[in-house]
């Protein structure tokens, strides 16, 4: 569904990704960890084609991204992590608004209205303007535009910041219910919520990929020498505690 192949993004000087590689294969749920400044977002905008790569490769159902970026476009959903909202538009409105531009038929629009209101739970809040409701809403209007065109890939930057518990439920149930139609890859600092999502879980640190792997064998690995079973938290602290690459070569020397 998805070939990351060796992609790097420099920004200036600066080189916010490394070559980056994995792949994710259809019905995947992945989360994405990082702290603040990895390259989540970087990594995430390049895969919907907002940014280019600097290099590297990014195939996405059978497409190479740099040359058929439009074809590609209409498989991906996007939410970023400040969804694209009309504040002035009501939730009907606004949907009916992205189901045309994202090129839905129009003889399939009313159709995928109804399915992406009762999907995201919107029934009672359509007619409303969007400006007046709250943020666990605004979110779910957010996913709603984000598969109104039914994407293959579902590509969401912190769906879940800012939210209460309540409406963090809410967003993770809807999340957890695409996996049937979508492949999805999703970015959080919650690490409780990746392990109630995600079956597997990629670690960016510095632009670099630290690891790849299943949620299962990330706890039981990790957890080795202990008795106790290790939290993702505690899986995550460990890895940022361990000193950068380059000062591992210099001590190994
Ligand atoms: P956060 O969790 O804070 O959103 P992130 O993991 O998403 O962080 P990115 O937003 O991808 O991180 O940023 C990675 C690095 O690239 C940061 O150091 C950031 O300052 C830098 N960066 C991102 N976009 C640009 C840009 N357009 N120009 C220059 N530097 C950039």
């Amino acid at each position: 569904m998805l070939i990351v192949d060796q992609v790097s993004k420099n920004f200036a000087a600066f080189q916010a990704l490394d070559q980056v590689s994995f792949e994710m294969h259809s019905g995947d749920i992945i989360g994405l960890l990082g702290k603040n400044g990895a390259g989540k977002t970087t990594l995430m905008r390049i895969l919907t084609s907002y940014i280019s790569a600097s290099s590297g490769k990014v195939i996405i159902d059978g497409d190479d991204m740099t040359k058929h970026s439009v074809n590609i476009r209409r498989k991906i959903g996007y939410l970023p992590e400040k969804p694209p909202l009309y504040a002035d538009m009501t939730v009907q409105y606004y949907l009916k608004f992205a189901a045309e531009i994202k090129d839905v038929p129009k003889q399939k629009r009313r159709s995928q209205l109804a399915k992406v209101i009762q999907e995201c739970d919107l029934e009672q809040v359509k007619h409303k303007t969007i400006g007046t409701l709250s943020k666990g809403f605004k979110q779910r209007v957010g996913i709603a535009q984000a598969i109104i065109h039914e994407p293959k890939l579902l590509i969401l930057d912190e769906p879940t910041s800012g939210l209460d518990p309540m409406q963090i439920q809410q967003v993770l149930a809807l999340i957890k219910n695409q996996q049937d139609q979508r492949t999805v890859l999703l970015s959080t600092h919650t690490l409780t919520e990746i392990e109630q999502v995600a079956k597997r879980v990629i670690l960016l640190k510095a632009g670099q990929i630290v690891f790849d792997k299943p949620l299962d064998e990330l706890l039981n690995v990790s957890n080795s020498n202990q008795v106790q079973p290790l939290t993702l938290e505690q899986v995550f602290i460990n890895h940022h505690q361990q000193p950068p690459r380059e000062s591992q070569a210099l001590e190994s020397r």
